[in-house]
């Protein structure tokens, strides 16, 4: 098929793909969105909004859809191995700076409804291949489709599929010594509303998160290194989980009955994405494909959207010179990914999942003397 001078691909329909879609629009692109899945992946824990990605939602329009979809504060309770508690973090509503918690399925419906019908998504589709030519880069569809477009975006998450077809298998995953899993599920069962309960061992975490209509189940495990498997293979998440979380007491052996019942978990390592540059040629990476800070960061869903915005920025100040817009928007925003990933690293898996029992104490002590901040 000919080339279209607008005509630009999105891949991944995650906050950073809608919200890349989102500004790509707004400049007059003609906008084709690629989700793997068949539908909207939703599932995860809430996001936090504040900050620049406040404002960042404020440009959208977003920001009142934002505000009445908000959770309630939470208040958080440490429990120890038997299911006591350890100790609190009251829930706070600080009325100086603006903040909102609100659910991941929420943004992500909220960032859809503003691109559906003005951006074409495809479902159920992925790209195998991208050659890029003089003008453009040709992209092959896994139903082997051939369609050539000005510009496409990486925006497929941490294991990213247009990162790995551009910039080859390059190890740029920075493994944090953990795993992770996560599912939201409709029962109100297992504790009460806003409020976070968090079990931990030594190597083991398990967190609950209690809304008025569902929990999230969260299940943390350490590991030195990463585990041989392949990262799509549902069998062996659910195996690795229940072998790691064999023997626990508390709601525990419920809790990952319920976790693994069936494959809408979400299953991950623990990493950052590290890469010397986001884009090359006419192919640029956002969000989590490019500069994944990681869920103890508790900023890649702000992340992708401020990634998002200063992208747009890019382009609209260098109209026609995607090469210029790509280095400004890497040099926008860098510092502000290093920023966020070195935090990450320096405060530590073991304070937020210790691996020992001496981590664990540690941990422990701060909680009690108050040190200890999510
Ligand atoms: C279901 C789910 C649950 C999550 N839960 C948590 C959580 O609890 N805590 C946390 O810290 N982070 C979680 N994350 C990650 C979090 O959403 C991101 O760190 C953050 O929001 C940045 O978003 P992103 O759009 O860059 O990446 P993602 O949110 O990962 O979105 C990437 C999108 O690309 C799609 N995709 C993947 N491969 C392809 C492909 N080959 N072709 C086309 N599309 C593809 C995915 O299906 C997904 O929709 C979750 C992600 C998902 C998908």
């Amino acid at each position: 098929m000919s080339l279209h001078a607008s005509d630009v691909l999105v891949s991944g329909a995650g906050f950073a793909g809608l919200a890349t879609a989102f500004w790509l629009d707004r400049l007059g692109y003609r906008v084709t969105v690629a989700e793997i899945a068949p539908g909207l992946r939703h599932g995860g824990t809430p996001v936090d909004i504040e900050g620049e990605a406040l404002a960042v939602t404020a440009r959208m329009g977003l920001l009142d859809a934002v505000r009445d979809k908000a959770l309630p504060p939470r208040r958080v309770e440490f429990l120890g191995a038997d299911g006591g508690t350890l100790g609190l973090m009251p829930a706070q509503s600080d009325i100086r700076d603006e903040k909102h918690e609100i659910h991941r399925d929420d943004l992500l419906d909220i960032l859809f409804a503003a691109v559906d019908g003005r951006v074409r998504t495809l479902f159920g589709r992925t790209i195998i291949a991208l050659e890029e030519t003089d003008q453009g880069v040709t992209a092959t569809f896994d139903n082997g489709h051939r369609h050539e477009f000005a510009l496409v975006f990486g925006c497929d998450g941490n294991r990213s599929n247009t990162r790995r077809l551009t910039f080859g298998e390059n190890d740029v995953s920075l493994f944090m010594g953990g795993y992770f899993a996560i599912k939201v599920v409709p029962t109100v069962k297992f504790l009460p509303a806003n409020v976070t309960q968090i079990l931990s061992v030594a190597g083991r975490a398990v967190l609950l998160n209690g809304y008025s209509d569902r929990t999230d189940i969260g299940a943390v495990f350490r590991a030195p290194h990463p585990l041989e498997h392949d990262h799509r293979d549902r069998a062996w998440q659910r195996r690795v989980l229940q072998e790691r979380f064999a023997g626990l007491g508390w709601q525990v052996p419920a809790l990952l009955r319920e976790l693994v019942a069936d494959d809408s978990f979400y299953f991950d390592s623990i990493n950052q994405i590290r890469m010397p540059a986001w884009s090359r040629g006419r192919v640029a990476l956002v969000g989590d494909a490019g500069y994944c800070v990681s869920p103890v960061a508790g900023f890649g869903g702000s992340m992708a959207l401020i990634g998002a915005a200063h992208l747009g920025e890019a382009l609209a100040a260098h109209p026609g010179d995607h090469a210029a817009a790509f280095a400004a928007y890497e040099q926008g925003l860098r510092p502000l990914v290093t920023r966020v990933q070195d935090k990450a690293v320096a405060r530590g898996m073991s304070f937020m999942f210790p691996a020992t029992d001496i981590e664990l104490e540690r941990r422990n002590m701060a909680i009690s003397d108050g040190s200890f901040d999510l």
